[in-house]
């Protein structure tokens, strides 16, 4: 299982396939990824192979510079394709992709169906979209949405966001792996390092409890508390 995320100048769909094929190692039944384009975000994901992604995703989907993949290994609800990642909240504006267990997701959910919410797949992870989706309905800025949601959370998790009107990343880690890929004038994040190589090999590993928002300019992280931090930026050594 693996997430991964990228935005750039140019279309992010060919990298988001590449590095999703390259997490395959990793294990999954279910792939998925969300472009951010000129009206949204658009979805494609299934269960199986990441080959029938492809070609669900070479049926029409329109290309766009910021997107995050997903490979699923099931552990809430069976490999279907409502099941896949991304995740969305009721509009479609949210799109998540998650690693990792929610342990408090029927608490989560049960509250969120009181509140008018509705679900469409069986996993843990949807509540995150819905938990993001209520607190931007409230007024809150996105960086603030995504992380008093995912202070919500307990369990282990990756999650990476992108919305459908603004242009960035956001991503938050709590026991389960991510690191930030570095470009010139591109940014990846994905579960492990071989995700991106071919792209670059300037890597910064994120702490438990950092958030990170990835726009056009650059990144920035910040710590559980909310402070900016600052973690070195090392150049590994490895073969695609
Ligand atoms: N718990 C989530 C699910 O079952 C994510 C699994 C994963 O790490 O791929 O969909």
């Amino acid at each position: 299982c693996g997430i991964s995320a990228r935005i750039g100048e140019e279309g992010s769909l060919g990298p988001l396939l590449t590095s999703i094929k390259n997490l395959e190692y990793r294990g999954y039944d279910s792939a998925g990824v969300a472009i951010r384009n000129g009206d949204g975000v658009e979805i494609k994901k299934c269960g199986g192979e990441v080959a029938q992604l492809e070609s669900a995703v070479s049926a029409g989907m329109t290309d766009g510079s910021i997107g995050i993949g997903h490979t699923r290994w099931s552990t809430h609800g069976p490999p279907t394709d409502e099941n896949a990642h991304p995740h969305t909240d009721c509009h479609g504006r949210v799109a998540v992709v998650h690693n990792g267990i929610i342990e408090n997701h029927a608490a989560l959910r049960e509250g969120l169906r009181g509140r008018g919410h509705e679900f469409t797949s069986d996993t843990d992870t949807e509540v995150i979209p819905h938990l993001i989706e209520e607190r931007l309905e409230d007024g809150h800025d996105p960086e603030t949405a995504f992380r008093s949601a995912v202070d919500q959370l307990e369990g282990s998790y990756a999650v990476a966001m992108v919305l459908g009107d603004e242009p960035a990343i956001y991503a938050a880690r709590s026991g389960s792996p991510l690191v930030v890929g570095v470009g010139d004038s591109e940014h990846f994040l994905a579960s492990d390092v071989p995700a991106f190589l071919e792209f670059t090999d300037r890597v910064v590993y994120l702490e438990d409890d950092d958030v990170v928002v990835l726009t056009t300019d650059g990144y920035r992280v910040t710590d559980g508390a909310g402070d900016p931090v600052v973690r070195p930026v090392e150049t590994v050594d490895w073969t695609p």
